[in-house]
């Protein structure tokens, strides 16, 4: 068998075809046929081995829906012909205390979809069973792709900081993973600011649950938000000058960061000492996050927005990411 895909020969150039044959299913594996598969920024960071992490050819795409052609003989619970789904992992040791608490994310064998193995920009993909997701009947395959990555990964941080009503949450860069965190955020109950470099995206944000919104090159607008969040998630892709933002964190509040900048972090400690405020960091979310995540979704209606684009047209979608043009998740069809 070969599985026809889109890759990435060497950091920073286009995707162009590319096939490779998987070999034997291994008894653990699932074989999904890919209708769906976003592309997320950690994409186009792949593509440009902005982390150093990668190595080439790269077939990127990690918010993979599809349905099940095949199962190893250990899989149960997951049969042919299933709508199922698969985020940025692949892979964990499956035995350490992450493990069996459902935070696979944080394992320390962690393996990404898309790392060392071939991911969703194809007709097809194999990965382990604990890491494929059956979809809610409720969520359409396009409008579930993106929830697999960037739904979950703010999702996540959300839900573990307790959001609810009463709270003051900031939502900073308003792209794949923003416009979910700003649903995301309103539906728990929270009061919900939009921080953006793109004036024009006000609008838009408003009608996905904003109540707020800053055009952060505005410095009245900025310096009025000041000591005001208790939760700011920050999804933006680039390095910032980050003290602007944490000075709008209330005192003992916490600016977490999901979005993946090359460049280090650079913060006055004085800073954080003065409001006893945190920064943290979020990856993606386990499987107890990512099934809390769809269900959650399905029930309080958050879904991405997305513009679909034929797979061969992938690197079309790649340049409408890099422009800051999608609006605001862009969704590969394999038909
Ligand atoms: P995206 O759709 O490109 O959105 C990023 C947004 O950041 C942009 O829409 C823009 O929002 C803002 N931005 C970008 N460059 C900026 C700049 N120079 N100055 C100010 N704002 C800027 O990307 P995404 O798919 O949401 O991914 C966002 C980040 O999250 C990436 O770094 C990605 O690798 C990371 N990520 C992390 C995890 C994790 O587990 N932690 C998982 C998935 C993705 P405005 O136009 O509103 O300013
Ligand atoms: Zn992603």
């Amino acid at each position: 068998m070969l599985i026809h895909a889109q890759a990435c020969m060497h950091a920073g150039d286009v995707l162009i075809p590319f096939e490779y044959d998987p070999g034997e299913i291994k008894p653990t594996d699932i074989e999904i046929s890919i209708s769906h598969c976003g592309i997320c920024h950690s994409d186009l960071h792949l593509m440009e081995n902005d982390w150093g992490t990668n190595s080439y050819p790269l077939v990127p795409g990690h918010e993979i829906v599809g349905v099940v052609t095949a199962t190893g003989a250990e899989v149960a619970g997951i049969n042919k012909g299933m709508r199922v789904g698969v985020g940025w992992q692949r892979g964990s040791c499956g035995d350490c205390s992450h493990c069996v608490a459902g935070e696979e994310n944080v394992c320390t064998r962690t393996e990404a979809t898309c790392i060392g193995s071939f991911g969703g920009f194809a007709e097809a993909i194999r990965c382990h069973h604990r890491f494929v997701f059956p979809i809610p009947d409720v969520i359409s395959s396009e409008l579930a792709a993106p929830l697999l990555c960037a739904g979950v990964t703010v999702f996540s941080p959300l839900a573990r900081a307790g959001i609810a009503s009463g709270m003051k949450v900031g939502v900073l860069g308003i792209g794949g993973l923003g416009h979910l965190a700003l649903q995301f955020a309103k539906a728990m109950g929270a009061d919900v600011t939009a921080i953006s470099s793109s004036k024009d995206k006000e609008e838009e944000a408003r009608k996905l649950g904003a109540d707020h919104f800053i055009n952060s090159s505005n410095g009245m607008q900025m310096k009025r938000a000041s000591r005001s969040f208790h939760f700011l998630i920050s999804t933006v892709s680039s390095g910032l000058e980050w003290t602007h933002f944490l000075s709008q964190v209330r005192p003992g509040g916490d600016m977490c960061l999901v979005g993946v900048p090359k460049e280090p972090l650079v913060i006055p400690i004085g800073t954080l000492i003065g409001g006893q405020k945190s920064i943290s960091g979020s990856s993606i979310g386990g499987t107890k996050s990512m099934q809390a995540m769809l269900k959650f979704a399905a029930k309080h209606d958050v879904r991405p927005q997305v513009e679909c684009l034929p797979m061969d047209q992938a690197n079309l979608g790649i340049t409408k990411l890099k422009n800051n043009s999608a609006r605001y998740r862009i969704v590969l069809l394999n038909f």
